[in-house]
């Protein structure tokens, strides 16, 4: 049973992939962005090792992962793999090492404190710890991410620690089915955006869009979309 799971899953990756890419593709091409300025992370929680390698095998590079430990086993099966590693998930402030350790990016920086024990602990031998800002934008169900109104100081101050750079916002809205509200949601991220460029701050990463909502965000001008089911199937519960 495992083993024909096995053998099937790389099969369905390909093609989940493949259809992905497509509707990428055709939202740059139907709002009017760039071909190619909307890149894909592959959403890896809780899917096996294997899905991971079938995903590698379609020349897919970036991986975003939710929880740390999960992170680390698979970061050490892959070693040799050349994976550009995301942490997607919610950060406590003390559970900041390994994000710091062993990743490429953090989506989801919405303190400062937690932005300031990230430059402490990114181990100097490696790139600067590419980062965005979460916010709650208006009608985002989790209490995660920054209010707007207080986004600008934490920017602001996040920008000028010496081992992150930051490269932009991140959001993680309410699922709602309804295009205009999905949108509603991104246009405010993409104008929040829009203001701290205003300031001086060089951003140049919007990481909006889910595997239900990705059209809505690529219209408002997402440059990152992270997708796991449309990529991967279904996600094995959790066995916690
Ligand atoms: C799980 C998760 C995703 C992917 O969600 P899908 O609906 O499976 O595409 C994207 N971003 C974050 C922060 C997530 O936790």
């Amino acid at each position: 049973m495992i083993c024909e799971m096995d053998d099937a899953a790389p099969i369905d990756i390909a093609t989940r992939l493949a259809t992905v890419r497509e509707r990428i593709r055709r939202a740059e091409q139907e709002y009017g962005r760039e071909p190619g300025s909307v890149a894909l992370l592959a959403v890896s929680k809780r899917q096996p090792v294997s899905a991971i390698r079938a995903a590698l095998a379609e020349g897919q590079r970036a991986f975003g992962e939710n929880y740390l430990q999960e992170a680390e086993t698979k970061r050490a099966e892959l070693s040799d793999r050349d994976i550009e590693w995301h942490f997607i998930g919610a950060l406590q402030s003390n559970k900041t090492r390994p994000a710091a350790e062993g990743f490429d990016w953090v989506h989801g920086i919405d303190r400062l404190k937690i932005a300031r024990r990230l430059s402490e602990q990114r181990p100097a031998g490696l790139a600067p710890l590419q980062c965005c800002i979460q916010v709650n934008v208006s009608g985002e169900a989790s209490k995660s991410g920054v209010e707007p109104e207080a986004l600008p100081e934490l920017a602001h101050a996040v920008a000028a620690l010496p081992r992150l750079r930051l490269r932009g916002l991140m959001t993680l809205p309410e699922a709602v089915p309804d295009v205009a509200s999905q949108r509603a949601a991104f246009r405010q991220l993409s104008a929040l955006q829009a203001g701290l460029v205003a300031e001086g701050l060089a951003l140049d990463t919007l990481s909006m869009g889910m595997s239900n909502d990705l059209e809505a965000a690529v219209a408002e001008g997402a440059t990152l979309v992270r997708l796991g089911t449309a990529v991967f199937g279904p996600r094995p519960e959790a066995n916690t």
